[in-house]
């Protein structure tokens, strides 16, 4: 049976610009405009709208730095108040990533990208964004491509499929896929798995956001795969850890925190890993 088309969903965006991007694009408004409606053709099929709702300045310490760095230094600047914050920026030298042309967080409200012509920038903004709606980079030609050259206008079937699981995601909250149909986001990150693809940070989050349910089986699933894929992932350990302990396996829990401890001996969650460890082990 066909689905049901989903309710169309307003997505507020919070646009940042520099002053290199206000410079480089005059007109960069209805540049922008223009960009937008090339990328809403491509989540037409999951039915979002995105809107512009506010716009801030800022102003990169050095714009020569990677982009991570800028994006982290607009996330510490601008608040996104619930918005997806999509940060602009006029083209510099990067030397530490020269073909890259944005960059955006896994499952997180926040993109940048560098001006280019009007179609390269149309795509890498859509691009991005299925980065900040829990895409990975995927084989084959289509939105989700690696190479900037390898990419198409369009979303594979299976990226569609995340895309309708995620389209509610909220972004006011820290926290992964909240909002989100995470069932649905298990079979095809799974599925991506299976074959070697995918990326391992966004079973580890999906894993957590299961535990956060209270569905321990289905974070356990997502976490063992997340870490068939990168063994030395330690945070997935961490989390795997206490998932073991919600199943009652204090053996399978211990292990992981070891496993955790050994990769990350004073990390994020060290502290509460040894005191959890010496708890399970029964020692003062
Ligand atoms: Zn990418």
């Amino acid at each position: 049976m066909a689905e049901e088309p989903p309710t169309r969903r307003i997505v507020p965006l919070k646009i940042v610009t520099d002053q290199a991007f206000r410079e480089s694009t005059p007109l960069w408004r209805g540049f922008l405009r223009r960009a937008l409606r090339q990328t809403q053709e491509q989540f037409d099929p999951v039915a979002l709208d995105f809107r512009i709702e506010e716009e801030a300045y800022w102003e990169p310490s050095d714009p020569s730095l990677p982009f991570s760095v800028l994006l982290s230094e607009v996330q510490a600047s601008v608040p996104n108040e619930g918005r997806i914050l999509v940060a602009l920026v006029g083209a510099t030298d990067r030397p530490a990533e020269p073909d890259l042309l944005g960059y955006a967080l896994l499952g997180r409200p926040y993109l940048i990208v560098e001006t280019h012509s009007a179609d390269l920038f149309a795509q890498t903004l859509t691009h991005e964004l299925g980065h900040v709606f829990g895409l990975p980079h995927l084989p084959g030609r289509h939105v989700m491509a690696n190479r900037a050259a390898d990419r198409t206008a369009e979303f594979d079937v299976l990226s569609l499929d995340v895309l309708l699981a995620t389209r509610t995601m909220d972004f006011s909250h820290n926290t992964p896929f909240s909002e989100c149909d995470l069932h649905r986001l298990k079979d095809v990150y799974l599925a991506w798995a299976e074959r070697g693809n995918g990326k391992a940070s966004l079973l580890s989050n999906l894993g957590v956001a299961f535990r956060r349910e209270g569905d321990a089986v289905s974070a356990a699933a997502c976490l063992k795969a997340a870490l068939a894929m990168e063994d030395e992932f330690a945070e997935a350990w961490f989390h795997m850890a206490r998932v073991q302990e919600d199943l009652g396996d204090e053996m399978a829990a211990t292990l992981a925190y070891e496993r955790y401890l050994s990769l990350e001996e004073a990390g994020r969650f060290s502290d509460r890993a040894r005191s959890s460890q010496q708890r399970l082990m029964g020692s003062p």
